[in-house]
């Protein structure tokens, strides 16, 4: 028995929510083994022997020169009988979900779409993201193969211990006329990411309601800028036209999963948090010793941000002389 995954590519090599899936997939315990749709580059062979994979099947030809759901189903469905998969899973972007959706069907599996983390292998049980992640939910997947997306930054991307030398073959996929009578015919670049860096901050300064106003961004923007970070902020401060909303947090602003995460002033709302709770760290500065930020961060600091900023940022300046 095998886990197999769906793989996408982008310029650099294995997309990064491709890599969180294979992390995701290795820890269910099972050989992994990956499904590449299209070309499959030297760079994307090296990145999935990191990842630890065993066998790359690779599917290519006329049918898959545009993405089309119902082909890549196809795919996946003949590599899952070749590979006997128990799971088969792909990252929960938009053509994961799509391509598992139409697998889930064709195999008779169940599916989970959106998992953060696997509780059990047998039985097959998951916690999920619903609600835009603002609710957590456990669900127990029956039946020989569990079909499972996994959400954005539900995990890292993570290479194996050790690299492996996965066997690479072609996958013979039949796929007729009827799945590809939706495909994509044109692409263009979209909307470019006006986040200011937000989503792929490795530290972000965090400002609520407690900074009191738009004035209140100085110490918190200045603390930003001694840790090569980037300021986030919450629906409150945005709504009220304190900060531009490209720098809102949350379920409907970005997601983010930096190394360090600094919310000060914030309560820690069950929305504000859908967009946080993938950061390594998180060091809470608030008032209020039960506010939610609180309760949930690493650590905290109860106090008063203006008073608490400015001391962090004077030490850091001292230090750095
Ligand atoms: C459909 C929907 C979608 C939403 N989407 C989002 C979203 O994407 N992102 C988001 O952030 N919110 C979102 N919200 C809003 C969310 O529910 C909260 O209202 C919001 O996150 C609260 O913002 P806040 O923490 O800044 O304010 P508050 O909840 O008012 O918290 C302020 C905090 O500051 C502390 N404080 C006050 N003064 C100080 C001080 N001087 N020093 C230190 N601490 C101080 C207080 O103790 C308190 O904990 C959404 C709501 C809905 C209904």
């Amino acid at each position: 028995m095998s886990t197999l995954v769906l793989v996408e590519t982008d310029a650099d090599g294995v997309a990064e929510t491709s890599g969180e899936a294979l992390t995701f997939a290795r820890g269910l315990g099972d050989p992994v083994r990956a499904l590449v749709i299209g070309e499959l580059s030297e760079a994307v062979t090296s990145q999935l022997s990191d990842y630890g994979v065993e066998a790359v099947h690779h599917a290519n030809g006329p049918a898959f020169e545009t993405y089309a759901a119902a082909a890549w189903a196809a795919a996946v469905v003949a590599a899952a009988r070749e590979t006997d998969a128990g799971v088969v899973l792909a990252s929960g972007t938009p053509r994961g979900m799509e391509a598992m959706a139409h697998s889930a069907v064709r195999l008779g599996a169940s599916m989970a779409a959106n998992t953060v983390e696997a509780v059990s292998r047998h039985p097959m049980v998951v916690n999920r993201q619903v609600l835009g992640g603002s609710v957590l939910e456990q669900m127990q997947v029956d039946g020989d193969i569990a079909v499972l997306t996994v959400a954005g930054h539900a995990c890292e991307a993570v290479p194996a211990d050790a690299p492996t030398t996965p066997a690479i073959s072609t996958l013979e996929v039949e796929v007729p006329e009827s799945d590809l009578i939706a495909k994509v015919v044109r692409t263009e670049p979209g909307e470019p990411d006006e986040s200011g860096g937000l989503k792929a901050a490795r530290v972000v300064v965090g400002g609520g309601r407690g900074t009191g106003g738009p004035d209140g961004f100085g110490d918190l923007t200045e603390l930003a800028e001694l840790l090569g970070g980037v300021v986030g902020v919450t629906r409150v401060v945005t709504s009220l036209g304190w900060r531009p909303h490209a720098e809102q947090v949350g379920q409907t602003g970005s997601r983010i999963s930096p190394e360090l995460y600094i919310p000060c002033g914030i309560s820690g709302a069950i929305q504000h948090w859908a967009g946080c709770s993938s950061a390594k760290t998180i060091l809470a500065i608030n008032t209020e010793a039960d506010a939610p930020m609180v309760t949930k961060a690493h650590y905290a600091v109860i106090g008063d941000l203006h008073e608490v900023l400015p001391a962090i940022n004077e030490e850091l300046r001292r230090r750095r002389g």
